[in-house]
């Protein structure tokens, strides 16, 4: 993807985007692809026109419909702990949202399939990564839960909402030594968990303890 730290700079200071990513650092985020992906990226544009100054902060944002834009360092971890597990070609993102993980991704992997079971979040999401002249990502209105059979099996697999236990159809599109990392629990007892597929089975991993919005199931 091509550089895009020109896009909308006179709205947020690059020193405003500089702390953020300091803060990044700070937080355990070493990777410098992501690092740099992170800075690049114009998160204004991805929340709505009131709370773009507050873009460069890192905490989640609404995005409307009760659902949240991540907050940067969530982004950040989830992208790393994916990256290094091995080299990622095809990556399934399941919750657009914003479409500003996605966007991170796609600068990261070849090619990105993402699927959000909002219509109005997806169409919202699309027009985004269009603007920003993103084109190795696949949208799709639907459920999740489901995963998206027809280009799997994935290197890896990107959950942003909580389901309660390890969906049986995501692990199964997972390619041999893919890895899927998500957030899983309830309420206030969600981890971040690392679901490799190993020879014969899966390997799981607890990274640390999150706060998501729940997966629900079919379409809206
Ligand atoms: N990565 C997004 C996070 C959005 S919040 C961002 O930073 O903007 C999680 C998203 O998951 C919401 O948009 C929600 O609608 C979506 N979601 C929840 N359950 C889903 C499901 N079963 N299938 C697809 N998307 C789902």
């Amino acid at each position: 993807m091509s550089n895009l730290s020109h896009i909308g700079i006179g709205m947020t200071s690059l020193r405003t985007r500089e702390r953020l990513i300091t803060r990044l650092g700070e937080a355990g985020i070493s990777d410098p692809e992501v690092l740099r992906v992170m800075r690049d990226l114009p998160r204004h544009l991805f929340v709505d026109e009131a709370l773009a100054s507050r873009a460069y902060e890192d905490s989640p944002l609404p995005i409307g419909h009760g659902q949240t834009i991540s907050q940067p360092y969530m982004v950040a971890r989830m992208t790393q702990a994916l990256l290094a597990a091995g080299p990622m070609h095809t990556v399934l993102e399941v919750g657009t949202g914003s479409g500003f993980q996605t966007a991170v991704l796609a600068a990261l992997v070849r090619r990105v399939y993402s699927i959000e079971r909002i219509q109005s979040l997806q169409i919202r999401a699309q027009a985004c990564l269009r603007l920003l002249q993103v084109r190795n990502v696949r949208f799709r209105h639907g459920d999740g839960f489901l995963g998206w059979p027809e280009y799997a099996p994935y290197d890896g697999i990107l959950v942003t909402a909580a389901p309660r236990a390890v969906p049986r159809a995501l692990a199964d599109q997972l390619a041999p030594t893919g890895c899927l990392v998500l957030p899983m629990g309830e309420g206030d007892r969600q981890a971040l968990v690392r679901v490799t597929r190993v020879p014969g089975g899966f390997a799981q991993q607890i990274l640390e303890p999150v706060s998501f919005v729940p997966l629900l199931g079919g379409v809206a």
